[in-house]
């Protein structure tokens, strides 16, 4: 995580209330927290994850900046512990800053360490590689159906999203039809007008605006090394501990992080190779997937199932149906 830029006065006991977002330190080195109480020089902090203390470790999706909520735990600390202000913001707020400073963070899930879960549990999926967004790698979106996607998954430079774009899909379904043979389809003028045209990609990354259904048959993604080690210490941390239900669930997340630290490349070395067997594994799967055309299935099942479900209510109504001229 970037250590914020210290322009904003440190926080005393007097400026820090309730509701804040703060930085501060606690043996896990430097997170970010929400004041709940402020009591003399005491602060009750509900710390934010970072993506590296989540089950999954930190993956290509997670922005920069994300942070994961959390209601389970808080805990008293000193004033002095708190070194900086900042604010955590919603996905959409953060979308629409102007300027994202060094003391900017965003939010889009809370997460349970006790189960590994996610609230909400399905975020919206875009691109080819369907995966959640994040706002630090530039999309571009087709300008007919209206599906955004990462430029490096469709090999666009990022320094140079052309103002208007279309898809593969739109492009070969697109294709001149057969002479004489009329085409219809589900589009309607509202996803035709003007304004959907030519828009550029920086406008457009709105989340939550479209899910794309995931198949559930594809194979699931490989686990990375950090996730096989905590897999095995969570168990022995808590088995070492009497009771062992008195261990909070950020204490073992800390614990799990703090000795991941601490292993040099030769302790690591078997979760590496578990990692990569795993890893392997997935690609394999992945390639079959793929090769028997699996993949291509499903993307074709959604874009129908798009045509069907696309018509606004006003062109549902009045039973608008553009009819394409042939070729
Ligand atoms: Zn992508
Ligand atoms: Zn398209």
């Amino acid at each position: 995580m970037p250590r914020p830029k210290q322009k904003l006065p440190r926080p005393t006991a007097k400026t820090v209330k309730q509701g804040d977002d703060v930085v501060a330190v606690n043996d896990a080195g430097e997170h970010v927290a929400r004041v709940v109480e402020v009591r003399k020089d005491q602060v009750k902090l509900r710390w934010f994850y970072k993506p590296e203390d989540v089950v999954y470790g930190r993956q290509v999706w997670h922005g920069s900046k994300e942070l994961f909520g959390q209601t389970r735990v808080s805990d008293w600390n000193s004033v002095h512990s708190v070194t900086g202000f900042c604010k955590v913001h919603t996905l959409e707020e953060y979308e629409d800053l102007d300027d994202v400073s060094g003391h900017d963070y965003f939010c889009r899930q809370a997460y349970d360490p006790h189960t590994g879960g996610f609230v909400p549990d399905v975020v919206p999926l875009f691109c080819l590689c369907e995966t959640p967004y994040n706002p630090d790698r530039p999309m571009v979106e087709c300008e007919d159906c209206g599906e955004v996607f990462h430029c490096e998954c469709v090999a666009i430079e990022s320094n140079k999203i052309p103002s208007r774009y279309r898809c593969e899909s739109c492009r070969l379904r697109s294709a001149p039809s057969k002479p004489g043979v009329q085409r219809t389809t589900g589009e309607t003028h509202a996803e035709l007008a003007p304004a959907k045209r030519g828009r550029q990609a920086k406008t457009l990354t709105k989340t939550g605006r479209k899910r794309i259904r995931k198949d559930p048959n594809a194979p699931k993604r490989s686990l990375t090394a950090y996730n096989f080690f905590v897999r095995d210490y969570r168990k022995k941390y808590l088995a070492d501990r009497s009771p062992a239900a008195t261990a909070s669930v950020i204490e073992v997340t800390r614990a799990c992080g703090k000795a991941w630290n601490l292993l040099g490349a030769k302790e690591r070395e078997p979760f590496e190779a578990k990692a990569r067997v795993d890893k392997e594994k997935y690609l394999k799967a992945k390639e079959e997937y793929i090769a028997n055309g699996k993949r291509d299935e499903f993307i074709k099942g959604r874009l129908e199932d798009r045509e069907e479900g696309s018509k606004s209510p006003k062109a549902f109504y009045s039973g608008e149906v553009i009819v394409h001229p042939p070729g």
